[in-house]
């Protein structure tokens, strides 16, 4: 058990960073961020320390891994080679092993698959012929998607009965793609599990997401979605943090058919969009529950206490600040960015009511 006064060490300074650490600073820890454009990020004004360097920059790494406890990420798509060359000299949570699944949908979905877990039908393409084929195979309406790097619906493309194949293959921009069947879903759920290195889990409720142009947009707590299927997602994500391992969080977005199965869509190791609600309407945040996972804490109760609505303040959005801050129900969280672009997560809000 790491107790409070230790250092957290976090790759990536975004916004997951940054409410990470004002978790960990309410249990008396420390949060050191390291990330190449760590400076004027959301996670500097509110970490102990943050170190600006590349993912390469050998130096830095070691003397970041000197001087943190244990290291942790707000983003899975840090090279492998850094996660490993900090691996040697410092405890890194969740491991190497659990982001080369979780960053690449061909590893993610076999992963998925390999326990008996549904997906959505898929085969893995690596040119315009291999989508043509796939097609043939899954059905008329597929989404080809990049296998890595890919994230809020980038690098992504629908494929219909009579899609220029060749020019959707080329919008994506990478040679490693998987082709996926649409899935004509109910609607979109999600589920955070904390487990810690000696298996303890704790499971926080299903919650639906709503999506705007593949960003999300809205997280609804408790999903609409029958006790039965509630469950399920949640034993689903239960067994894919115990075989992976994964000592941390894991996010897993579904999707609920119109027949009522659950199909994993996405897995994440990390803090994610759709736990946000937490931090006013659960008795524990995801953010402390990362902090508590990956420090071998007592895990926290992931109990709902109220029912809760997050909104994302994308772009102009957050323009809106004001106002939020004049409803009696709702809890701005802002995030710092100076340049509110298109597309950008500013903030978000949660409106809370009590549980009917
Ligand atoms: P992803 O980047 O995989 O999370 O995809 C972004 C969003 O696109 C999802 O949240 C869905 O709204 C939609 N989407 C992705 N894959 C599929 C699919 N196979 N069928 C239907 N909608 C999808």
């Amino acid at each position: 058990m790491l107790p409070p006064g230790s250092t957290i060490g976090m790759l990536g300074a975004g916004q997951l960073g940054r409410m990470t650490a004002l978790a960990a600073a309410r249990l008396g820890y420390r949060l050191h961020v390291y990330a190449p454009d760590a400076a004027d990020s959301p996670c500097a004004p509110v970490c102990a320390r943050a170190t600006v360097a590349g993912w390469d920059d050998r130096t830095a790494l070691a003397a970041f891994a000197a001087a943190v406890d244990v290291v942790t990420l707000e983003w899975e798509n840090v090279p492998v080679d850094t996660v490993e060359f900090l691996a040697e000299r410092v405890p890194v949570r969740p491991g190497a092993a659990v982001l080369a699944v979780t960053r690449d949908r061909i590893a993610e979905k076999s992963f998925a698959n390999g326990l008996g877990i549904a997906t959505a039908p898929w085969r893995p393409a690596s040119g315009p012929g291999d989508v043509a084929l796939a097609r043939d195979a899954i059905g008329p309406h597929c989404i080809v998607k990049s296998n890595q790097l890919g994230y809020d619906g980038k690098g992504q493309a629908r494929i219909g009965p009579d899609t220029d194949i060749a020019a959707a293959w080329r919008s994506i921009g990478s040679d490693s793609c998987v082709v996926e069947g649409f899935v004509d879903f109910t609607c979109e759920v999600s589920v955070i599990v904390a487990r810690r290195g000696d298996g303890a889990m704790a499971v926080f409720p299903t919650v639906e997401n709503r999506h705007r142009n593949g960003i999300l947009d809205r997280t609804l707590a408790p999903a609409r979605v029958p006790p039965a299927t509630a469950a399920e997602a949640e034993r689903v994500a239960r067994r894919l943090a115990d075989a992976l391992g994964v000592v941390g969080l894991l996010a897993v977005e579904m999707f609920v058919t119109k027949d009522g199965r659950v199909l994993v869509n996405e897995m994440a190791p990390r803090p994610h969009n759709s736990g946000h609600w937490t931090m006013d309407a659960c008795a524990t945040s995801q953010f402390e529950q990362f902090v508590r996972a990956i420090c071998g804490l007592p895990l926290g109760s992931t109990d709902l206490l109220m029912e809760a609505e997050m909104e994302n303040l994308i772009g102009d959005d957050v323009e809106r600040w004001a106002a939020i801050l004049a409803e009696p129900d709702a809890r701005l969280h802002l995030y710092g960015k100076a340049e509110a672009r298109p597309g950008r997560k500013m903030g978000h809000v949660n409106r809370v009511t009590p549980r009917r």
